[in-house]
């Protein structure tokens, strides 16, 4: 059977009919949710073996992105975030470029900078040529250092100099890590081959550890909405395209924008890079200094109106993300998450990743240029202050909705309603 992300109706349901649904849908067992998840996927005594200082685990909601159509095959988006309408918001979005034929996407080979420092290179020039003369052994000394690397088709695969002035030189190992996010295999090499680099440049050795910068691992998204399907109220779907297109220019033009702008997209990302076991940090520091390389911060996903009229979303962004390795070795729930999303590499995993981010952009894209976007989120952040206020069960929703149809999501607000409706005679 093949799989599919459209579950209709899919939010009504409780969480225990959820994983009956989902696991069906999935080709899963439901004893797999139960198992990866029930402890939030990480148990004290094995979070006191991962870091330092440990005194408890900290959970966030684990749940599906749906709708997901990637070049041409359905992805259920395993996403972990605590903000409220994220995960809605991204699966309406998915549905929405479902209709103009799904997002397509490529991406780069899974190509990480390690980088070596040197200083005090009295001729850096010479110091260039005597590497670069050098760059087949080098490289043998790079892939002798990540053997379980190389034996997976992975390793050196290219070097390069760069001069950066005042005797500070720096030499990029270009490293295929395959399935892993790549930054331990990346800094094994860096330290394996300063020496010998620094004895051929005559420097001294400075850092030695990855670049986070890694735009030789990019992924490209792109997916269009037919206009019809933006329509909202009395804004024709037009009007509604032409409107996210002016807000995608806003952010092309102004910093200020740019980042609340990106911001929506790591809405998206954040969650299934989380869900996975990934390295957020890792995946915001590049993204960020990515969006910056013109000189000026800039949005890494932009609209316009496709020939055939339809809203067409492009994006651009390098992404780190593994399959193995790092987390997903000790926590259930990230092992899990990689399950869900059932890529068959790394780079399909940033792929999804990727469309997830750009459905969440424009879904905020889509708000703000018609109702604003408090009107949705505050919606579900009433159910949050309703448990905050101490309602439960079938009270979360009511106390909810009674506050928001007030237009006062308060927490006095959501007092008052439930003492309101526990003293009303059943
Ligand atoms: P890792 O150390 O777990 O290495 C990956 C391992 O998986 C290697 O031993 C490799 O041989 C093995 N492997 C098995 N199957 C593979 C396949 N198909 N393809 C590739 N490798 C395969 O993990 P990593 O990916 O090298 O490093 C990721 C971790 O490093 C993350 O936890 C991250 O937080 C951390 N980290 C990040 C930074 C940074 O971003 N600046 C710095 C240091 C560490």
């Amino acid at each position: 059977m093949k799989k599919t992300s459209r579950l209709p109706g899919f939010y009504k349901l409780s969480v225990g009919e959820r994983r009956h649904v989902a696991s069906a849908a999935l080709g899963l067992d439901e004893r797999d949710f139960d198992a990866a998840l029930e402890e939030g996927g990480l148990n004290c005594a094995t979070a006191d073996k991962t870091v330092e200082n440990v005194v408890g685990v900290y959970s966030l909601p684990f749940a599906l992105g749906l709708n997901v159509s990637l070049n041409g095959d359905d992805f259920v988006a395993p996403m972990v975030v605590e903000e409220p309408s994220v995960v809605a918001a991204a699966s309406n979005a998915a549905r929405l470029i479902r209709g103009g034929g799904g997002f397509t996407a490529e991406s780069d080979p899974p190509h990480m900078i390690s980088q070596v420092q040197l200083d005090e290179v009295a001729d850096p020039a010479a110091a260039c040529a005597a590497i670069l003369e050098h760059r087949r052994e080098l490289m043998q000394r790079a892939n002798a250092a990540v053997p379980g690397l190389v034996r997976r088709g992975g390793g050196a695969v290219d070097l390069e100099v760069r001069d950066l002035g005042d005797g500070y030189i720096v030499v990029h190992f270009i490293i295929d890590c395959r399935d892993a996010m790549g930054a331990n295999l990346v800094n094994t090499v860096a330290e394996k081959v300063a020496e010998r680099v620094a004895e051929l440049a005559q420097g001294r050795v400075g850092l030695r550890i990855l670049s986070n910068l890694c735009d030789r691992r990019c992924v490209r998204v792109t997916g269009e909405v037919p206009p019809e399907l933006l329509a909202e109220g009395e804004r024709s779907g037009t009007a509604v395209r032409d409107a996210i297109v002016r807000a995608s220019i806003f952010a092309e033009k102004d910093p200020y924008r740019a980042s609340t702008h990106n911001k929506g997209i790591f809405n998206g990302i954040d969650a299934v890079v989380i869900a996975t076991g990934n390295d957020w940090r890792a995946v915001e520091a590049g993204a960020h200094a990515y969006a910056a390389r013109s000189g000026t911060y800039s949005p890494l996903c932009t609209w316009r109106v496709a020939e055939n009229g339809n809203l067409r979303g492009s994006l651009e962004m390098p992404l780190a993300l593994g399959t193995v390795g790092g987390p997903s070795r000790v926590h259930d729930g990230a092992r899990f998450g990689i399950r869900i999303a059932g890529v068959t590499s790394s780079q399909q995993l940033a792929e999804l990743a990727a469309c997830v981010g750009m459905a969440s952009n424009l879904a905020a894209l889509r708000a703000l240029a018609t109702t604003g976007i408090q009107r949705g989120h505050m919606a579900l952040h009433a159910r949050s202050v309703a448990i905050a206020a101490g309602a439960t069960g079938k009270l979360v929703e009511r106390v909810a909705s009674e506050i928001h149809a007030l237009g006062d999501v308060s927490l006095s607000a959501a007092e008052h309603a439930l003492a309101r409706l526990n003293s009303a005679p059943n």
